[in-house]
C-alpha cells in the first residue's frame, strides 16, 4: 500500500507553476489575478479562504479578498461579481460556498463570465467537459486527476466506482475518468444515494473515489485487494481531544481499508490540498486566455 500524498503532489504543481509565472513576469507580463468573494464568516469557509490566498501568493498570483457580510443582499452580490466581470486586470473569480440561504447559489455561479469561472461551476465549463472541450473543470476532481498524474496511477481500461453525484465532486469526477484523458479512459460507475448494491459495485472497482460526506462510511469489506482509493470526504466530527473541538474525517475507514489497497489518499493530507492545486491551475488558464497566450 502506498499512501497518496497530498502534500507532495500539491507542492510540485505549484512549484511548476510558480516557475512558469516568474518566466512569464521575466517577459513583462503581469501576473495572473485571482479574486475570491467571502460572504460572512463561516469557519471553514474562512480556512479555505485563507488557504487559497497563501497558495495563490506563494506563486507569484495577485489575489483578492472581497469580503461582504453575511446579511449582503443578492442583488449586491451579483453586482459585485458583475464589477470583478468587468475587472480587466482579474483573470479568475471564485465565490466560496456555501452561501446564506437567501442568496441563490445557482444565480451567483450564472453571473460569473465563464471566461473567469476558475471553480469551474458555470453551466458553460460543466457542458465543454461533458462534450471534452477544453474547459475550467471543478477544482476538486481536477485537483483529483493531478494526484492520479503525479504518482503515475494506471486508469486506461480500468472499472472506476464513484461514490456521490453532486455537481462538484462525484458527477464531474465521473465525466473526467471515463473521458479520453491520459488518465481517464476507465469503464464507470456512479453511485448515489438510491444505489441498492452499493457494497458489490464497490468490491468491482480497480479504482473506488468516495464522494459522500460520511464518516467512515467505505470499509474493507466493500473494497477489493489492490483497489486504488480516493477519499473525498471532509467532514468535521466532534473531539474534545483537539484543540479546536473537531476533527477531520474522510467518508473511507482508512484504518482498516488502507492494508487491502495499492495505493490511498489520507484524509486530512490528500485531496483536500489538491483542490487548491486545481483552482490555481484553471487561474492560469484563464489568464492566459485573456493575455493570448497559447
Ligand atoms: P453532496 O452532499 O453535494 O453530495 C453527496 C452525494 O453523496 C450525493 O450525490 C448523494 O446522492 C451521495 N450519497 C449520500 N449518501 C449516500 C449513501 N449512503 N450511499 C451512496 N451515495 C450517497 O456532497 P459533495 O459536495 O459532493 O461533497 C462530498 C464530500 O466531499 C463532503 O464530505 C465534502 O465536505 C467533501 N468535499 C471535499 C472537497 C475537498 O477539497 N477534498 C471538496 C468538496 C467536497
Amino acid at each position: 500500500m502506498q499512501i497518496l500524498d497530498g502534500k507532495i503532489a500539491a507542492a510540485a504543481v505549484r512549484e511548476s507553476l510558480k516557475t512558469e509565472v516568474s518566466q512569464l513576469k521575466a517577459q513583462g507580463k503581469r501576473a495572473p489575478h485571482l479574486a475570491v468573494i467571502l460572504v460572512g464568516n463561516n469557519g471553514a469557509s474562512e480556512t479555505y479562504v485563507a488557504s487559497k490566498q497563501k497558495n495563490s501568493l506563494e506563486i507569484g498570483f495577485l489575489s483578492t479578498l472581497v469580503r461582504l457580510d453575511a446579511t449582503v443582499s443578492e442583488e449586491i452580490l451579483l453586482s459585485e461579481i458583475e464589477s470583478l466581470n468587468n475587472d480587466a486586470t482579474v483573470d479568475g473569480i471564485l465565490v466560496q460556498l456555501p452561501l446564506p440561504k437567501h442568496i441563490s447559489e445557482q444565480k451567483v455561479i450564472e453571473t460569473i463570465n465563464p471566461n473567469k469561472d476558475v471553480d469551474g461551476f458555470h453551466p458553460v465549463s460543466a457542458g465543454n467537459l461533458v462534450l471534452g472541450i477544453p474547459t475550467f473543470i471543478p477544482a476538486t476532481p481536477y485537483g483529483i486527476m493531478l494526484m492520479l498524474e503525479h504518482y503515475n496511477i494506471p486508469t486506461k481500461g480500468k472499472h472506476a466506482v464513484v461514490i456521490g453525484r453532486s455537481n462538484i465532486v462525484g458527477r464531474p469526477m465521473s465525466i473526467l475518468l471515463s473521458s479520453n484523458l491520459p488518465y481517464g479512459n476507465c469503464t464507470v460507475t456512479i453511485c448515489h444515494s438510491h444505489t441498492p448494491n452499493l457494497k458489490e459495485l464497490c468490491l468491482q472497482g480497480d479504482i473506488v473515489v468516495a464522494a459522500l460526506g460520511r464518516p467512515g462510511f467505505v470499509k474493507e469489506d466493500m473494497i477489493k485487494d489492490g483497489a486504488v482509493v480516493i477519499d473525498v470526504g471532509i467532514t468535521r466530527v466532534p473531539d474534545e481531544t483537539k484543540k479546536s473541538g473537531f476533527r477531520i474525517a474522510g467518508d473511507v475507514d482508512f484504518e482498516n481499508v488502507a492494508p487491502k489497497t495499492s495505493y490511498i489518499t489520507p484524509v486530512p493530507g490528500g485531496v483536500g490540498l489538491m483542490t487548491i492545486a486545481g483552482l490555481l491551475k484553471n487561474t492560469l488558464v484563464a489568464y492566459k486566455k485573456a493575455e493570448g497566450i497559447e
